[in-house]
């Protein structure tokens, strides 16, 4: 138990039938919805891909973007592999951000896309070249939420 430091439910401890049952707050959340972490094995982005037409969202959404279906969406594990669409080098962000950083698009292998920052290279225009090769990382968040927990995040890098 000595790993159980926040419970939403002072007694889970009482009524939960497996002790070694970890709480959520013992894992780091996602920092977005479709950022998900399974109990065993690696984390991974999950869309949200309509029936109809096979538009890919990564928000849930009542009827799809592309076709207008409103048949319900159907999960779908992306790729952590992709290419890099376009970028965007940061030289002034708020206070406590450490400039500069390169946000960026990667369009994943199979369909989908993703924003985020691109890591594991200079922010230097002449080395950074669209359609490289990239892959999702995951990395622990450098900020705590008020209670202390820690928030896992995505980036990519090059491949
Ligand atoms: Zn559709």
């Amino acid at each position: 138990m000595g790993r159980v430091r926040y419970s939403r439910k002072s007694s889970a401890h009482l009524t939960n039938p497996n002790p070694e049952t970890k709480h959520l707050s013992d894992q780091p959340l996602p920092i977005v919805p479709f950022l998900k972490i399974p109990d065993s094995g690696s984390p991974y982005l999950e869309a949200q891909k309509c029936p109809s037409c096979g538009a890919l969202s990564l928000r849930s959404r009542l009827a799809c973007g592309k076709c207008g279906g409103r048949k319900p969406l159907e999960p779908q594990r992306l790729s952590d592999k992709g290419t890099l669409h376009a970028f965007s080098i940061i030289y002034r962000a708020f206070p406590g951000i450490d400039v500069p950083f390169v946000s960026a698009i990667a369009d994943l292998d199979g369909g989908g896309t993703i924003k985020t920052n691109l890591i594991g290279i200079d922010a230097d225009p002449e080395k950074i070249k669209l359609g490289m090769d990239v892959e999702v990382v995951y990395e622990i968040a450098s900020r705590k939420d008020g209670e202390g927990n820690e928030y896992m995040a995505y980036f990519i890098k090059p491949a």
